[in-house]
């Protein structure tokens, strides 16, 4: 297999995940199946580097896929789960951890009046379309092709041909009927919408949407798109929910929020707030979350919500991110993408670069991304050569070219000199790959 001969420890401990995992992982993207080769499976985190179970030290731009917003190991964060973890795991009552954790978001971010913690964002999303429904009483969602929302049934439907249509069930085990309330439009088309509305008068729930979509590849909503949904939405009596999963508390203290200023109905949290603990949350106008058990009809729980440990680690790391501490994760961002343009520049491969606050990725091809369709048409092989140079020089990226890069407080001018260092190399692999 190639690229394998790197890391014969990960590829000894793949072998056994794959005997008793299926695919050898948890989470699919993981086993490096874009890309090839084998994952590297990670050891010890502290501050912006990774170590893997070889011994080899790796610039981490993924951050668990965001939540690492303040770095690996960070030592407050992890007194804080330390002390949590020492007056007990975990009690099914109420304790004062989620109380806190739920006045941190409340206080940042406006249109939450009140929020119910979760541990998954799939959790989040998948009780925020059903509270949506429950609130309307009715049963369409409207979501977006290219836009990810975890796995739930009825948002794991994706346009196929990218026009507006019911989305058939895209994975076997989502059947026609979870599907077919499901309608999938393409990003960044405000007629699209209007038009759904129109065809299904009275029949829509809600429109979700990424607040600015990650899971294609950074791709931000077009100026005026979500505040168009919105108003689509209060037109239509349907609510609207701005997924912020990946981009809230992480793009800025109030999340993609915090930066458009557009307010939904409701909202979904989870990574940072996390602080790299099982916790998500979903929230929003008061009225809407009083229809949820306890208070109201629509029926929502989980064993472990609100779990202390994760609760602490969330709270510790949300008070650490003041504006200083957003100021240097964008900075990390802005001087990253500068040296990964530089770098393509000079081997001449056609690139963009596409950014949502401090959020970027790259894509190989000069067109302005804008939707799922653009982004698919990018030349993706470029990707996994530039990958694979990067990660045989010590630069752990996102293993596909449909994923965000994420940085943290912690990336200082020494971790962004290894990237600069090995970039060269990786753009000279780019430009050569051959499809
Ligand atoms: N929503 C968005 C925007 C996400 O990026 C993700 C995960 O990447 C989810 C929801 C699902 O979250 P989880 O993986 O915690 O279930």
């Amino acid at each position: 297999m190639p690229y394998s001969y790197e890391a014969p420890v990960s590829q000894t401990l793949f072998d056994r995940a794959a005997a008793v995992t299926p695919g050898g992982v948890n989470s699919p993207v993981r086993a490096f199946r874009a890309v090839g080769g084998t994952p590297r499976f990670m050891v010890s985190g502290a501050g912006p580097y990774l170590t893997d179970a070889d011994g080899r030290e790796y610039v981490d731009l993924v951050c668990s896929w965001g939540p690492m917003i303040l770095g690996h190991s960070h030592p407050e964060v992890t007194a804080a789960v330390q002390a949590a973890v020492a007056r007990g795991t975990s009690f099914g009552t109420p304790g004062e951890g989620e109380v806190a954790l739920a006045e941190e978001i409340v206080a940042r971010v406006g249109p939450v009046e009140q929020v119910r913690l979760v541990s998954s964002g799939t959790e989040a999303t998948m009780s925020a379309i059903r509270l949506a429904r429950g609130f309307t009483g009715r049963a369409k969602v409207i979501k977006f092709a290219g836009c990810y929302h975890g796995h739930v049934d009825a948002l794991l439907a994706a346009a196929g041909s990218g026009v507006a249509t019911f989305g058939l069930p895209d994975t076997p085990g989502v059947t026609g009927a979870q599907a077919g309330e499901t309608v999938v439009l393409p990003y960044n088309d405000l007629e699209a919408v209007r038009e759904a509305f129109a065809a299904h008068p009275g029949e829509i729930a809600c429109v979700i949407t990424e607040a600015s979509p990650g899971n294609m590849g950074v791709v931000p909503p077009l100026p005026g798109f979500n505040a168009g949904l919105k108003q689509l939405c209060a037109d239509n009596g349907a609510l609207y929910i701005s997924d912020e999963v990946m981009t809230g508390f992480r793009v800025s203290k109030a999340g993609w929020y915090g930066l458009d200023g557009v307010e939904p109905d409701l909202m979904t949290f989870g990574k940072v707030m996390g602080g790299g603990f099982p916790a998500a949350a979903f929230g929003g106008r008061a009225d809407i979350m009083a229809r949820l058990a306890p208070a109201g009809p629509v029926y929502q729980a989980g064993t472990l919500s609100g779990n202390p440990v994760a609760t602490a680690a969330g709270v510790a790391q949300l008070r650490l991110l003041d504006d200083a501490a957003y100021e240097k994760v964008d900075a990390a961002s802005a001087r990253l993408r500068a040296l990964v343009t530089e770098a393509l520049a000079k081997e001449g491969v056609a690139h963009r670069v596409q950014a949502a606050g401090n959020m970027f990725s790259v894509f190989f091809t000069t067109d302005e991304v804008t939707n799922y369709e653009k982004a698919r048409a990018q030349e993706a092989f470029r990707f996994t050569a530039f990958f694979h140079s990067m990660l045989s020089q010590g630069v752990y990226l996102p293993p596909s070219a449909f994923e965000s890069w994420f940085v943290s407080t912690a990336h200082d001018e020494r971790a962004l000199e290894r990237v600069a260092v090995a970039l060269p190399g990786a753009a000279r692999a780019a430009a050569e790959a051959a499809e």
